[in-house]
């Protein structure tokens, strides 16, 4: 029988998710057994304990290159050295979620969509979360009657008709939690669609069962959204895991996030594109990075985004094509010269879809050359941008 050597685990252990999030890999002596950490690995281990967890399947351990740091599964999901430096434009909660939560874990910022954080569980804790403040925490978990609550508030908003399941990770449900939740759902008549925002097809292949599609095939229509960022994450076990969703009916759309050293170049996301769509999995959106604390290291320019859609754009075929988008408080942008006015400095300044003006911080590393030149412009009065006082994360090392 085949074992996997890190965790000596059977075939069938290996191939059971709840094996998968039983091992998941969290102290050093474990890390040891699947990569060598350099010392600034170990050290941002010790320096981000107690602000950002970190955790990782075996499966996903096992994708990492054991000895070249620059691996990109390893930079998603091992604490770096760079997250502890100072990040003069990085904060807690860029998208105001918690200003647009009526109640807990429940953002209403669209009227007729909400994003319910079921779970402050993941599976992994990907370094660049939008969601750091509060994904790992036990505070930030879900108990029943808050369940409950959010349900209720949904129930009692008939503008309502589009629920993302989101988290942390819903899919780290139980079977028959989510048969439950989703069944509350389809009892409110408003609600027309569900959605999972879940990144277990990528980092725990293993948790898309012919029960759990027997359960979203029971409560259609049910879509779902998975966050491949590299052509590395398209293995065998993915494919089958995608394959399994399309086969019960449940559409799949990919959502990226563009990060710096990991897929900042138009040949690697061509080759995940493709490979999605191989996957019958649709590139949906490359989200710009957002503005997390002790983040800086993986954000891109945005004129590097841009640049590389055009890299993309009549390269490939065109459903291949994700949208290169910003979330803002006042919604998603699409990150095109039909919304992005220009640069002010530091600012990239932008009309949004609802006719307001958004400044995102974006600042040009020193002595970097943009990949494309933005119309240069003033800071326009009335522009919004993430106040100056937004709370940050605080490690040890800087505080
Ligand atoms: S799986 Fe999603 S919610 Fe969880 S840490 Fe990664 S990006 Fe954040």
């Amino acid at each position: 029988m085949t074992t996997w050597p890190q965790h000596n685990a059977s075939a069938d252990e290996w191939a059971d998710w709840r094996w998968q999030m039983r091992h998941r890999v969290n102290d050093l002596a474990t890390l040891e057994r699947y990569i060598r950490p350099t010392d600034g690995e170990r050290e941002a281990i010790e320096a981000t304990r107690g602000i950002f967890r970190w955790t990782i399947t075996p499966y996903y351990a096992s994708l990492m290159d054991p000895l070249d740091p620059a691996c990109p599964i390893r930079q998603h999901v091992v604490p770096q050295a760079a997250e502890v430096a100072p990040d003069i434009v990085g904060v807690v909660d860029p998208l105001d979620e918690v200003g647009h939560s009526p109640v807990k874990n429940l953002v209403h910022n669209y009227p007729d969509k909400v994003a319910f954080c079921v779970t402050s569980e993941c599976a992994v804790y990907c370094r660049y979360c939008l969601r750091k403040r509060m994904v790992g925490d036990a505070d930030f978990m879900m108990r029943k009657d808050e369940l409950r609550e959010a349900l209720a508030y949904i129930r009692r908003t008939p503008a309502i008709r589009d629920v993302l399941l989101t988290g942390g990770d819903p899919l780290v449900f139980s079977d028959a939690n989510l048969d439950w939740l989703l069944g509350e759902l389809r009892a409110i008549p408003h609600v027309e669609i569900v959605r999972l925002g879940s990144r277990l097809p990528v980092v725990n292949p293993m948790r898309i069962t012919d029960s759990l599609c027997a359960i979203l095939k029971r409560h259609h229509p049910v879509w779902l959204n998975t966050h491949f960022n590299h052509p590395k994450e398209l293995t065998p076990e993915a494919q089958q895991a995608c394959a399994r969703l399309a086969e019960a009916g449940v559409p799949v759309g990919n959502q990226s996030v563009l990060l710096a050293g990991i897929n900042d170049d138009a040949e690697t996301l061509r080759q995940l594109s493709e490979g999605l769509v191989r996957m019958r999995v649709r590139p949906y959106y490359l989200y710009h990075a957002q503005l997390i604390g002790g983040t800086a290291h993986l954000r891109t320019p945005i004129e590097t985004g841009m640049h590389l859609m055009r890299g993309l754009r009549g390269h490939t075929s065109g459903f291949a094509v994700p949208a290169y988008v910003l979330d803002t408080p006042d919604g998603k942008v699409p990150l095109t010269r039909d919304y992005v006015l220009g640069r002010a400095g530091d600012h990239v300044v932008m009309e949004t879809t609802r006719g307001t003006l958004w400044a995102e911080p974006n600042p040009l590393p020193p002595g970097a050359e943009p990949a494309m030149v933005l119309p240069a412009i003033e800071m326009p009065e009335e522009a919004r941008t993430v106040p100056t006082g937004a709370p940050r994360f605080v490690y040890a090392e800087t505080a």
